[in-house]
């Protein structure tokens, strides 16, 4: 029990961490810059982290591009508003991260651009096999210690913990929760401390201001994102390119 739960909490954490660092901050909107050998330790971290779901820089960057330049309009490729239920959200986010990555789906040149990528752990990291090979591992896990056949039913979160991250971030955060600022969207502030997803739930703040590093605006508010950004900072790994 315990060790499933600390997998569990582990896995989840991890890998939402480098989805809104890694994902997110720096290729997505550059908000920091770092050398080419820390972008490639954390893009291999997140490949690690995401396993069978991991998402490659470019597909999520002009997802995400689009996201803020058509929120909650029909063009936004992940809104709750547009969308009847999650289900319909994920599988058209999954269409259309498939369709850009596989060339079927042309993006407005706008949203493309540079990207950190690393094509060869790219190509692996996509690759059925690799995909297969962290879903065997996480459910030979459950095998050894899950101590009921009902833990079985949280294996489906691991084996698509990315777009799962996305999915709650997307619904939640443009559904629930309160408004610092008068945004023309719908996006909202869901928790005062994110433990969840690691600040990705301040919609409300970072659609305002969508270049500053951290996403907690108010005093009561915590980021734990960025909490960690500002060690990296201070330990020289990272730099700011905006001010927070
Ligand atoms: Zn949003
Ligand atoms: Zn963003």
């Amino acid at each position: 029990m315990l060790a499933i739960a600390v997998f569990f909490l582990a896995h989840w954490w991890v890998s939402v961490f480098f989805q809104s660092f890694y994902l997110h901050r720096y290729c997505a909107h550059g908000m920091l810059t770092m050398s080419k050998g820390w972008e490639r330790f954390f893009h291999f971290c997140t490949f690690v982290a995401q396993g069978s779901s991991f998402l490659m820089p470019r597909g999520y960057m002009i997802l995400h591009r689009e996201h803020h330049a058509y929120s909650d309009t029909e063009k936004d490729p992940h809104s709750p508003h547009v969308f009847r239920n999650l289900w319909t959200m994920m599988a058209h986010t999954k269409d259309r991260y498939r369709g850009i990555v596989v060339g079927t789906i042309e993006p407005e040149s706008r949203f493309d651009g540079e990207c950190p990528s690393w094509p060869a752990l790219d190509r692996i990291a996509s690759s059925w096999t690799t995909r297969i090979a962290f879903g065997l591992a996480y459910t030979l896990f459950y095998v050894k210690f899950a101590p009921h056949w009902a833990f079985y039913l949280l294996l489906p979160f691991h084996y698509l913990m990315g777009p799962v991250h996305g999915a709650v971030v997307n619904w939640a955060g443009h559904m629930y929760g309160y408004r610092n600022f008068n945004t023309s969207d719908k996006s909202r502030n869901t928790l005062f401390v994110d433990v969840l997803t690691a600040g990705e739930l301040f919609q409300n703040n970072h659609h305002r201001h969508p270049t500053s590093p951290t996403f907690a605006k108010r005093w009561f508010e915590i980021d734990p994102t960025f909490v960690v950004i500002k060690m990296l900072k201070k330990l020289g790994i990272v730099q700011l390119k905006f001010a927070p």
